[in-house]
């Protein structure tokens, strides 16, 4: 009856969980015999015995149906009834990253580039091109934190052969990235004839990837190649090679999925773009 309806059924669907359509009315109050006002929740899911009223509506009509939903819960206590407001649903919907509605505004977050499906299926393309490479052999994986663990943690898994995992830190002094950079935290693993992998969150400017190449370079590796999920090549600085790529993005700042703004987003399954600040929004800073 609602695109709203429409979106949560999709969703529904999506993840097969079955759900009945207005399945049934809860007579509210009667006239005599004659029922004069009823509540028919929106969806009603048998395997939680669980019923929803999606509500997208102005706040007085949301009084109304509040109001409805008490009485409803008074006289059938047995039933579970849940309100889902325009916002939880928008909620449910980004958590999802799902494909349909993947443009859906959530705090936080513009829109979703790719969504959390997408994101998966890539990753494990991206592993399966690497089992292949690498058949026969142990490569060690080699990240640089924060950024990368979501995406290590998936590629990995996504890996079919005995890997090894490292992680290294490194930090960034000056104003701009590109001033200077030092390693805090250094692989354990002796690299001396070995298959190095890099693999990274996101290549910009390209100067972190170059300098690590050169700082692994120096353990003399067998091989050394890099895995990056995201290309931002627009913004190269440095002509520094990838040779596995999940997704080109354009010059836009990126969160989700590992990648985070202050701090935040890390948890977010799919990529999608910042929400640019609200000059009202700064002006409160
Ligand atoms: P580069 O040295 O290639 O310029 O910097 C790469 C690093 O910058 C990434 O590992 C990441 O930490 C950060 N970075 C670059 N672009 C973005 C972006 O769009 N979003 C986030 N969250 N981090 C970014």
């Amino acid at each position: 009856m609602h695109p709203s309806e429409k979106e949560f059924a999709d969703l529904l669907d999506y993840y097969q969980i079955n759900y009945l359509y207005e399945p049934r009315s809860f007579p509210l109050r009667w006239d005599g015999s004659r029922v004069v006002e009823m509540f028919t929740p929106d969806f009603y899911l048998p395997e939680y015995d669980q019923y929803f009223e999606l509500t997208t509506m102005k706040q007085n009509l949301v009084t109304q149906k509040n109001r409805k939903l008490r009485r409803v819960r008074e006289m059938y206590p047995e039933v579970n009834v849940q309100l889902l407001y325009r916002k939880d649903l928008m909620r449910l919907m980004g958590k999802y990253g799902f494909g349909p509605l993947s443009g859906v505004s959530v705090e936080g977050t513009e829109r979703v580039l790719f969504d959390e499906a997408l994101v998966q299926r890539r990753v494990r393309e991206l592993g399966a091109q690497i089992t292949e490479d690498y058949a026969g052999e142990e490569p060690v994986l080699i990240g640089v934190l924060r950024g990368v663990v979501v995406f290590m943690a998936d590629l990995m898994r996504a890996v079919d052969l005995p890997v090894q995992v490292e992680f290294m830190e490194i930090t960034h002094y000056g104003e701009e990235r590109q001033e200077s950079l030092d390693v805090i935290r250094d692989v354990t693993t002796d690299l001396s004839g070995r298959h190095a992998l890099v693999v990274e969150d996101i290549a910009d400017t390209g100067l972190t990837l170059r300098y690590l190449r050169e700082h692994l370079q120096a353990k003399g590796p067998a091989s050394l190649r890099v895995c990056a999920l995201l290309d931002k090549s627009v913004r190269r600085m440095t002509n520094v090679r990838l040779d596995y790529v999940g997704f080109e993005i354009p010059d836009e700042f990126v969160i989700g999925y590992g990648l985070d703004y202050g701090g935040r987003y890390r948890n977010l399954p799919y990529i999608g773009v910042l929400q640019p600040l609200e000059p009202k929004a700064v002006a409160q800073r």
